[in-house]
């Protein structure tokens, strides 16, 4: 985990200015939502408002003990004054050491796992480790997984206290969206609690999963996705991948850093290739060969359908080339042209292909695409899905009516 400061949050500048407005006043609410799309940095962003909330140089973090009033008659020398004007972490004090290794004992850091307690209490601490370590760390979760109530038990054992540092403790719950409705009522309380000391941090890419009673009483902060272009240099300059492969990961990303990272591995150009030629025998009119085609592409269980979801994605990028090719604003032949496209190695191809095809076919095509990721989201059965949709994402406005009649297909399955 890098030491990130609220000033150094990547692409939201809006949240950025709010809550370094919040620090420098020293005026919190009791708990805020941070809300948006999945791995676009709102886990990054409660560290940094903790770390700048624990720091010992802005406002109101200092712990509350009896100070002294002023010089001694004896004319000792004055107590050091406390320089409290920042609206950002230090990066210096002790405090600000502490929060950035994880180890202030007034911050709280609860996130989703999963397994038997046993297991689940291992990752806890497994995860803690890797995040600490790994400046390119992701969270990843199981479909099941959730914050455990052994998690949030030990929470309120520990609320019972006062803070041990700072003036205030500082819980962050990530993904508050996988909790119980016993641990959401027992949430509430502490939230709701007079004179609190403890400012929460709640973050969801979900928020209509979070129950109506714990949003409404949470100042919400709203979350955009990043740019593409932010995405790629991230991945180059902080990810060591290469050119090429961060511009298709920065494209197939949705505006997500943590799902362009999580990815970081994949070869994409070799990916994109098995994706087109899913699609060859269909071009071809081999109903056969699509058909098995399919079959072969359908590996069960979370990795098969994260493949598929690719190959999926990548036929969608590729329109989205077609698009920019034939609706672009640079001349056709401009080379600003060429470097607007995803699969800028493909370029003769694309320019071919989007010289036969008008935006309501290719939109017809996309469309044929967002359905079928709903399916595979919706776990209906993979091959004929598959089959079909290859069909119509191949077909011309037929689509797949026309298949049946068509000279070379057999239906034989
Ligand atoms: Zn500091």
């Amino acid at each position: 985990m890098p030491a990130v400061s609220l000033a150094q949050l990547l692409g939201q500048p809006d949240v950025s200015a709010f809550l370094r407005g919040i620090v420098g006043r020293g005026r919190y609410g009791n708990a805020y939502l941070f809300h948006g799309p999945a791995g676009v940095g709102k886990g990054t962003a409660a560290i940094a408002f903790a770390r700048a909330a624990l720091c010992d140089r802005v406002p109101g973090s200092a712990p509350s003990a009896p100070r002294d009033d002023g010089p001694s008659l004896f004319g000792d020398a004055p107590p050091a004054p406390v320089v409290a004007d920042g609206d950002d972490a230090c990066g210096e004090c002790a405090a600000c050491a502490k929060t950035a290794a994880l180890g202030h004992p007034d911050l709280k850091f609860l996130f989703p796992v999963s397994g038997e307690e046993k297991v689940a209490e291992e990752s806890v601490v497994e995860i803690t480790q890797a995040w600490r370590e790994d400046p390119l760390f992701t969270f990843q979760y199981e479909k099941a997984a959730s914050v455990r109530l052994f998690q949030t038990r030990e929470l309120q054992r520990e609320l019972a206290y006062r803070p041990y540092e700072a003036s205030r403790r500082v819980v962050i719950i990530r993904d508050c969206d996988r909790m119980r409705e016993d641990q959401y009522s027992a949430l509430l309380k502490s939230i709701e609690e007079p004179g609190a000391t403890t400012l929460w941090v709640l973050t969801t890419s979900r928020a209509s999963r979070v129950p109506v009673t714990i949003r409404s009483r949470c100042q919400r902060v709203r979350f955009a996705p990043l740019p593409e272009s932010m995405i790629r240099a991230f991945l180059q300059e902080r990810a060591e991948v290469p050119e090429a492969n961060a511009r298709m990961l920065a494209a197939l990303s949705g505006g997500s850093l943590a799902r362009a990272l999580a990815m970081r591995g994949v070869d994409a150009r070799a990916q994109r290739d098995a994706a087109m030629n899913l699609l060859a025998p269909a071009l071809h009119g081999d109903a056969r060969g699509l058909w098995a085609a399919a079959q072969g592409a359908m590996k069960y269980g979370r990795a098969g359908r994260e493949e598929l979801r690719r190959a999926i994605e990548f036929h969608q990028l590729l329109l989205r080339d077609l698009l920019r090719e034939r609706y672009g604003s640079h001349p056709i032949d401009d080379e600003k042209r060429r470097v607007d496209l995803v699969h800028r190695d493909l370029a003769p191809q694309i320019r071919e292909q989007a010289a036969r095809l008008d935006a309501t076919e290719i939109r017809r095509r996309l469309m044929v695409l967002e359905e079928a990721l709903r399916s595979i989201d919706g776990n209906i059965s993979g091959d004929l899905t598959l089959f079909s949709t290859l069909l119509r994402v191949a077909g011309e406005r037929t689509g797949e009516g026309a298949w049946p009649g068509h000279a070379t297909a057999r239906w034989d399955y």
